[in-house]
């Protein structure tokens, strides 16, 4: 019997089961092709670090004496589209049966089930091997519960998987949760350690991508290229992180600076997205560190909490609120997204810096995504599905079932608050406390109204007045609304058409 075995792009965990050993009746099957290079506009990086990535992992393959198919993006036998390039396998290798391992975006799961569905030869899914939780365990988790409280799934996973607990029952030190000591901003000090790279040119994959006319944005750094590209690279990565930066992680993993774009951040996204690593074995290196006194609970806990917590749970978010997720638009925003979205050309200091690095890097860390970025967006009433595809883009870490809960749900509230308990909103003061950008910019945090007044604080009162019926009652906000309340009359007019006249004229802000 030949079986055909496709691996996606984002399926590179060399681990799994089938690659353990090699098999002359399986091919595996790879592919570099347009369908998923133009679903979106895609920061160059993007594109670069999965083909290449992809092109690793086939060779891997390869000398551990797998048959592999790989087709290249010129190849001129490929169709560019996933299911009609199987199909042009199946004579060429008399094939009986195809496997593929489960999608992780809706999008290519509806793709290949109508495939199986429809094939006169026999059509498996098998699984990746790669999350803690299957698909569907969110929903039961959370049946018959309103609410999808992170906090409560993250609890459940800890016990279940016994991940920093002193017994069954009970979390290290008594706590779960360690927060409240991981918001502090930084001063220049500790000083922020060098980078790890692993170095690459790839001029000639870059030269390719772009004859064959595939259109994307942002620097491609092919000369100097610096995400992990095969498990050993993101080995060190790991590495560097839990041996260099982890011992500061929690407490300034909300802190900005100008003068460095990653801090204390781990830039483990893109491996553990494309499966190079697997979230239990970085979860169990991080309790290992804190068990040999190399890192604090706090720290520990708090990026612990990121993967078996937020990771797992937007996935199950995802996968129980598609496809109707992806057009949420809960507040009803439709303002375009502004041009300088694409270039970073803002005289808002922190939008400058967070969208000039994402633009750079394809990287920002999570409160510059929120915080800065989302916070914009989400007060001048930007359309959630142009944030959406912006973030899908842009991001070397982004694919839908973690962009978008992420972006549409806690980011920009769109989804009727599934994720989020309250809108992730701030004026100025928030910024100005966690960052340094407030010091160089055009704007003043302080000033409300006028030319020179900092946007953020006319459009956070104008986005709590506008948008009194969705939130008023809501516990968490009551504050605003009291402050609001005690405003006089002419005051809220002066934000309101302060916070409107900028919105009109978002693009010059
Ligand atoms: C609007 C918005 C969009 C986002 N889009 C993506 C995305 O497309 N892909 C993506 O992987 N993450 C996304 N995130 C989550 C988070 O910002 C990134 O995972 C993180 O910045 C990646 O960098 P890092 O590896 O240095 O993370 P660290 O801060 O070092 O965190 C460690 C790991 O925790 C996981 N993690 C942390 N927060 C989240 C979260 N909210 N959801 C899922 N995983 C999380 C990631 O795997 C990350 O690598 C988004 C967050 C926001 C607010
Ligand atoms: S003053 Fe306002 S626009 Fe400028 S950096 Fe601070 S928060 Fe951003």
């Amino acid at each position: 019997m030949t079986i055909l075995h496709l691996v996606l792009g984002d399926q590179l965990n060399i681990q799994h089961s089938h690659f353990k050993k090699s098999d002359p009746s399986t091919i595996f099957v790879m592919m570099e092709v347009r369908q998923e290079t133009d679903y979106v506009l895609h920061h160059a990086q993007k594109i670069i670090a999965i083909f290449a990535a992809m092109r690793d992992f086939a060779h891997t393959l390869d000398v551990s004496g797998h048959r592999v198919h790989y087709f290249n993006i010129d190849d001129p036998l490929n169709t560019h589209n996933i299911t009609t390039n199987l199909d042009s396998l199946i004579n060429l290798y008399q094939v009986d049966k195809i496997i593929y391992q489960a999608p992780d975006e809706w999008r290519i799961d509806q793709q290949l089930s109508a495939y199986a569905r429809e094939h006169h030869l026999p059509v498996e899914m098998i699984d990746t091997e790669h999350f803690i939780t299957q698909r569907d365990e969110a929903q039961h988790i959370f049946k018959g519960r309103k609410q999808w409280l992170m906090e409560f799934f993250y609890r459940q996973l800890r016990t279940k998987h016994h991940v920093l607990m002193q017994d069954p029952k009970t979390p290290v030190d008594g706590q779960w949760n360690f927060d409240q000591e991981n918001r502090k901003p930084w001063r220049g000090k500790p000083a922020v350690p060098p980078d790890h790279r692993s170095k690459h040119d790839h001029s000639v994959l870059w030269a390719s991508i772009q004859k064959q006319g595939v259109k994307s944005f942002g620097n491609p750094q092919e000369k100097d290229f610096r995400w992990p590209l095969n498990r050993t690279e993101a080995l060190l990565q790991l590495e560097d992180f839990i041996t260099q930066r982890l011992v500061n992680y929690g407490d300034y993993q909300d802190a900005m600076t100008h003068s460095n774009w990653r801090m204390f951040h781990a830039l483990i996204s893109f491996a553990l997205n494309v499966k190079m690593l697997s979230p239990l074995e970085v979860i169990q290196r991080a309790q290992y560190a804190w068990q040999h006194e190399k890192a604090p609970i706090a720290a520990v806990e708090g990026f612990i909490r990121q993967i078996l917590g937020w990771r797992e749970y937007v996935r199950g978010i995802y996968w129980a609120h598609m496809p109707e997720y992806v057009e949420s638009n809960a507040l009803s925003h439709h303002v375009d997204l502004p041009k300088w979205f694409w270039t970073g050309e803002t005289k808002m200091n922190c939008l400058a810096k967070s969208i000039g690095q994402s633009l750079e890097h394809a990287y920002a860390h999570h409160i510059q995504r929120l915080m800065v970025i989302g916070n914009f967006a989400l007060l001048a009433g930007v359309n959630p599905q142009q944030v959406h595809a912006w973030y899908l883009g842009v991001y070397i870490d982004a694919f839908e079932w973690v962009e978008l809960p992420n972006t549409v749900g806690m980011s920009q509230y769109a989804d009727h608050g599934i994720m989020a308990t309250k809108p992730y909103v701030s004026s100025a003061a928030y910024i100005d406390r966690m960052s340094d950008y407030c010091k160089g910019c055009h704007y003043d945090k302080k000033v409300k109204t006028g030319d020179r007044a900092c946007p953020f604080n006319a459009l956070y009162w104008h986005f709590y007045d506008r948008h009194r019926a969705s939130f008023e009652r809501n516990p968490r906000i009551g504050m605003a609304y009291r402050q609001l309340e005690k405003m006089p009359v002419e005051t809220r007019q002066a934000l309101n058409f302060q916070a409107m006249s900028m919105i009109k004229n978002i693009d010059n802000l």
